[in-house]
């Protein structure tokens, strides 16, 4: 069976063909620059690796255009080899507790909710569109982003805000990353022999957010109404005093939209560091004695520590703590400062297992009193599976 994961932006179109047997990705690559002077592709696997520039003027063209490579290059025979598509979304709102099968009612809901979403949600459902239009007869699931977290209980969603902004402008905290986190929990589950875990499940990337999961099942998590809320990363604020908001506007003459764009895009390790949003380049700047570069690290261990203890609480306890994506899975001087702060947990790392990259591994000594472990995450194959779960 051969199934499509598909991560699409409003210029781009990132996919993942998977042979589902095996698991083992066929091809991969991305369409860039879709609508724009410019624009080009790459497809790679195992054995190659080709780049081309072509004339892309929507996402049908980009469609068509990589259906027709994978042919060109042998990966499939036809159109028809294709068994399913996934698409990730990024928000399902309130709605989608869970992956579904593509309907126009589905699409019209994407829609719905780009007010949450409203650079990715319109961007996902032009490409749907442009899929249909290609593939009509092929069964299409959607992924939501947003759907691990609907297990929350009410008083871990709602902010203590009137009311009403809840029950009329759907205000509450929706969470994000939860395809990456559900993975992270099915994965752990899976190397551990055993459903019934106390996870903290921390997915620490450009962008990062931490999950409490009990028995499989999100209890609460750091990103919020939007990706904003939580932990300090990259080039977001994480939690802020909402009331800086009017007051940075009235100082700066800046507009409101000016400020979110300014918590978002210029704030987290690049805001305080000065320096970059990489956290190499932190970790860099921190071996030079760079001191906004330590002060950066240090205050996204302390609010990835914070979370961690919050979480520890709200689990009534922890089996095992993971890491994640970019920072998570490579850089253990970054792990060791967090696991150092959690001693008072009983929690303590084994420096030597501390080392890996890349692959999952008990990171924790044999006298720590959870399980750490480095799980690499794989959100296109989650894509995958739960697309050839539903079409089955
Ligand atoms: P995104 O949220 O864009 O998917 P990633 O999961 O790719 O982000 O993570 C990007 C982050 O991971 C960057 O801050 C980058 O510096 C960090 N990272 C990647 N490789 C390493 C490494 N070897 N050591 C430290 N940090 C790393």
């Amino acid at each position: 069976m051969k199934i499509m994961s598909i991560n699409a932006g409003s210029s781009s179109l990132k996919f993942s063909l998977f042979n589902m047997d095996t698991d083992e990705v066929l091809a991969s690559g991305l369409f860039e620059r879709i609508g724009i002077d410019g624009s080009c592709y790459t497809i790679k696997n195992s054995e190659f690796k080709i780049k081309e520039e072509v004339e892309l003027k929507d996402h049908s063209d980009a469609v068509k255009i990589l259906l027709d490579k994978l042919i060109e290059l042998k990966i499939i025979s036809s159109y028809d080899e294709i068994d399913g598509v996934g698409h990730r979304i990024v928000h399902g709102g309130d709605k989608y507790t869970k992956s579904v099968v593509v309907t126009d009612e589905v699409v019209d809901d994407i829609i719905k909710f780009s007010d949450f979403a409203p650079l990715h949600n319109p961007a996902h459902a032009i490409c749907i569109k442009a899929f249909r239009e290609v593939l009509p007869n092929t069964p299409m699931v959607t992924v939501f982003d947003t759907a691990f977290h609907q297990t929350m209980e009410k008083y871990n969603y709602l902010y203590a805000v009137p009311y009403e902004w809840y029950e009329k402008y759907n205000v509450r905290k929706y969470g994000a990353h939860g395809t990456s986190h559900k993975y992270i929990a099915k994965k752990i589950s899976e190397v551990l022999g055993r459903d019934d875990l106390r996870i903290i499940s921390c997915h620490l990337g450009q962008g990062g957010s931490i999950t409490a999961i009990k028995d499989g099942k999100c209890i609460d998590t750091t990103m919020g109404f939007t990706p904003l809320a939580g932990i300090v990363m990259g080039t977001r604020s994480g939690d802020i005093d909402p009331s800086i908001i009017p007051y940075v506007m009235e100082k700066a003459g800046m507009s409101a939209g000016e400020v979110v764009t300014a918590l978002n895009k210029k704030s987290g390790l690049l805001g305080i560091s000065g320096v970059s949003s990489d956290s190499r380049d932190i970790e860099e700047g921190i071996k030079e004695g760079n001191e906004r570069c330590r002060l950066a690290q240090d205050m996204f261990i302390d609010s990835v520590v914070r979370f961690i203890g919050e979480y520890y609480l709200e689990l009534g306890g922890c089996d095992v703590i993971t890491f994640t994506a970019g920072i998570g899975e490579n850089s253990s001087a970054t792990r060791k400062e967090i696991i150092d702060k959690l001693a008072v947990l009983g929690i303590k790392i084994d420096e030597e297992a501390n080392k890996t990259r890349g692959e999952v591994a008990k990171i924790s000594a044999d006298d720590s009193t959870s399980l750490v472990y480095v799980v690499p995450t794989n959100e296109e194959l989650m894509i995958a599976m739960e697309t050839r779960d539903l079409i089955k």
